[in-house]
């Protein structure tokens, strides 16, 4: 090995999901919206200065940090907004897990979690999510450097019951604490009103999933605003222009039309619902997902063939091939129409 390699900082990156480009596919598998943006994103889109491109952006994103904050009631200097919950979260890591004490997250969860501590060297400790797959709050009850968990969680679909995220909270105010909401408006409870009452809450949303923006990469988080000034401190020591000007005239566009943003929420609720029913019916077991995805395994088909069955049908769902997950498929809930194709193709490889 040459010396200058023994210098370089060596990561085991994040693997994201498969993005295949196939026109008759149906993408169950990186939990994306299956509608499209509120249609004023579109309008917002076309009407785009392309004379203000030369321009560099608002580095302060003040337009869409304002609608945000209007949105929840909060005051601007509790928002933060970044390209994507990912750099909200990676921003998040290197600027409040700071301590010689390991950061608590489950061992069964988002998995770029541990790739962030890795790469910035922060310690770590990862207690197991019960049988059921849920987060033994007791676990994080203890001496720790910072604490981080999806809720719902990811990829199990879980959601912990707000009085149990307030009692962690309650018992770490000495440290922060992370609820990262991707999937909350798929008919979870959110955490922020806690905000007000706990100065060491961050909770961390993104415009990907419910508002169906996925390729516009734009995430937010909310807490005191101490918490948000530390953030923007890292943010302008790392990079200030985060967003560009087209993600944040969508992102102001999108949070404009609430209602559209309910009707699309409410019509993945019912197809889960409904695709819930069909898995069960079909021999699959689960835990209750309040996300707009299902985490499930067949009582006598291993899901990695399953999964191949799919594939070949150019259905696309996550599979985690690794310890307690081994067996389980992570399926993103598509329009009613393609959760129909999926359970046929299903009921004709399963008989
Ligand atoms: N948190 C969780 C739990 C997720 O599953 C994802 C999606 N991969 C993210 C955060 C990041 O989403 P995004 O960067 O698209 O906002």
């Amino acid at each position: 090995m040459s010396t200058w390699e023994e210098n370089v900082r060596k990561v085991i990156p994040y693997t994201p999901g498969e993005q295949p480009n196939q026109p008759d596919m149906i993408k169950l598998n990186t939990n994306e919206n299956p509608y499209p943006p509120a249609p004023g994103v579109e309008k917002a889109l076309k009407e785009m200065d392309m004379d203000a491109m030369r321009l560099y952006p608002d580095p302060a994103a003040y337009d869409l940090v304002h609608a945000i904050a209007q949105m929840y009631s909060l005051k601007d200097e509790q928002v933060f907004v970044g390209v994507g919950s990912d750099d909200v979260l990676a921003m998040s890591f290197l600027t409040f897990f700071n301590s010689e004490k390991p950061v608590l997250f489950p061992d069964i969860t988002y998995s770029f979690y541990d790739v962030w501590a890795d790469l910035f060297k922060i310690p770590y400790e990862r207690p197991a999510l019960d049988e059921n797959f849920h987060i033994k709050k007791e676990d994080y009850f203890r001496e720790n450097g910072g604490v981080i968990f999806p809720n719902p969680n990811a990829p199990t679909g879980v959601e912990m019951q707000l009085e149990d995220v307030e009692e962690i909270i309650r018992h770490n105010q000495d440290v922060i604490v992370i609820v990262d909401e991707a999937y909350v408006d798929f008919g979870g409870k959110s955490a922020l009103p806690l905000i007000e009452k706990y100065d060491n809450l961050l909770v961390v949303q993104t415009f990907s999933k419910s508002r169906s923006l996925a390729g516009m990469r734009i995430g937010f988080a909310c807490g005191n605003e101490k918490l948000i000034k530390y953030l923007n401190d890292v943010k302008y020591s790392f990079n200030s222009y985060t967003m560009d000007r087209t993600a944040l005239a969508a992102g102001v566009a999108a949070v404009k039309d609430q209602a559209y943003f309910q009707e699309t929420c409410n019509k993945i609720i019912e197809t889960r619902e409904w695709t819930k029913k069909e898995l069960k019916a079909l021999g699959f077991s689960f835990q209750d997902s309040m996300s707009n995805f299902i985490f499930a395994a067949h009582e006598t088909c291993p899901a990695e063939k399953i999964f191949e069955a799919l594939r070949e049908k150019h259905i696309y769902v996550r599979y985690f091939p690794k310890g307690r997950t081994n067996n389980f498929l992570r399926i993103t809930i598509g329009t009613q129409e393609e959760m129909q194709t999926f359970i046929n193709v299903l009921k004709d490889y399963l008989k």
